[in-house]
């Protein structure tokens, strides 16, 4: 593993600390370290970030001007990327889809979408459930046309080159583990569109370090997620020359906590992000980290992880929790 093989630009804050939540911990019953990924920096932080360091090093690479990519209207990975091609003097063109039907008017403006604006990025909206690989390739076209040279990020950055930034992350985490002294029975995330998890299943298993990698789904069906994730994580070992590294049963995606479905709101939810603030001080965000949190709240009262030591990465997202203020304001 030698990740300097591929083209990189830093963006991001790096090492993200990893720090003990001691009173989450206590009420949980397990030892929690957070992997803090919501301080990565740029655009107030969080975990596209990572990925975009190696996605944008490759536009770059390509001699790209123009950023193209997709997601919710209130999309964390959007934010970053209208950032990072700000940093880099790229342009950035966004189509965001109205995926939760919500039209309320922070849903809509405030959060994401204002740093979308503040960053620059040209907007398209669109309903919910359009072909989104289709528009990313329309809104190509268009910048082609226009004699421009489009660089097409998927949804969430997640491909192999993209999944590279939690590649790195797993070395990070080994790392810190040992100069703590930490033995980690366990990693939890928040797993969407898969990026994360299958980089880090990825890094861990080239790495040789035999630590369970436990995604909480946010949207799709376990089999589904899971072969989402174990198809990523093979094409990032494949980057990396050891296709044999990954294997089917080092991916697990616990999607019972989805709830009504991406980007909405349930109890549980609401309080997850109160604990997460009350506890040790620590803002999730309403759609990854707080469904991410409520999963393992329930998980460790039902009694799975019992005395387990336990980093959740803090993946970021709290700049969405001012698109949904009308939603939830109301209920801390
Ligand atoms: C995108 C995102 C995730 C999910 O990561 P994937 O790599 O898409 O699975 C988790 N948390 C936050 C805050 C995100 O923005």
């Amino acid at each position: 593993m030698h990740l300097a093989r591929f083209p990189r630009v830093r963006l991001a804050h790096l090492p993200t600390p990893l720090e003990v939540a001691p009173r989450l911990s206590e009420m949980l019953g397990l030892e929690l370290w957070i992997k803090r990924d919501d301080c990565t920096g740029l655009a107030g932080g969080g975990n596209k970030t990572r990925k975009l360091e190696f996605l944008v090093g490759a536009a770059l690479d390509d001699d790209c001007d123009t950023l193209v990519t997709q997601g919710a209207v209130q999309s964390n990975h959007v934010r970053q990327t209208a950032a990072a091609a700000a940093a880099c003097g790229l342009n950035c063109e966004v189509i965001l889809e109205e995926r939760t039907g919500s039209r309320a008017e922070d849903y809509m403006g405030n959060g994401n979408v204002l740093l979308d604006k503040l960053f620059g990025a040209a907007i398209r909206f669109v309903p919910r459930d359009t072909d989104m690989t289709a528009e990313l390739e329309k809104t190509a076209d268009d910048v082609r046309e226009r004699g421009g040279r489009p660089y097409v990020i998927p949804g969430g950055g997640s491909n192999a080159i993209g999944a590279l930034g939690y590649v790195d992350c797993a070395r990070e985490i080994v790392v810190q583990a040992d100069e703590f002294d930490l033995e980690l029975d366990r990693i939890v995330c928040a797993t969407g569109s898969a990026g994360t998890q299958g980089g880090l299943i990825a890094g861990l298993a080239v790495m040789g370090a035999d630590i369970p990698v436990l995604g909480i789904g946010v949207r799709a069906p376990r089999p589904k997620q899971e072969e989402m994730v174990f198809k990523l994580a093979t094409e990032t070992a494949v980057m990396l020359g050891r296709p044999e590294a990954v294997s089917r049963d080092q991916v697990v995606a616990d999607c019972d906590y989805v709830g009504e479905g991406y980007g909405l709101i349930d109890p549980g939810v609401v309080e997850a992000l109160r604990r997460a603030a009350r506890t040790d001080g620590l803002l999730l965000d309403p759609v990854y980290t707080g469904k991410a949190m409520k999963g393992l709240i329930a998980l460790a009262r039902s009694g799975a992880l019992q005395g387990e030591t336990v980093v959740f990465i803090h993946t970021g997202g709290a700049q969405g929790l001012f698109g949904y203020q009308s939603e939830i304001g109301d209920l801390f």
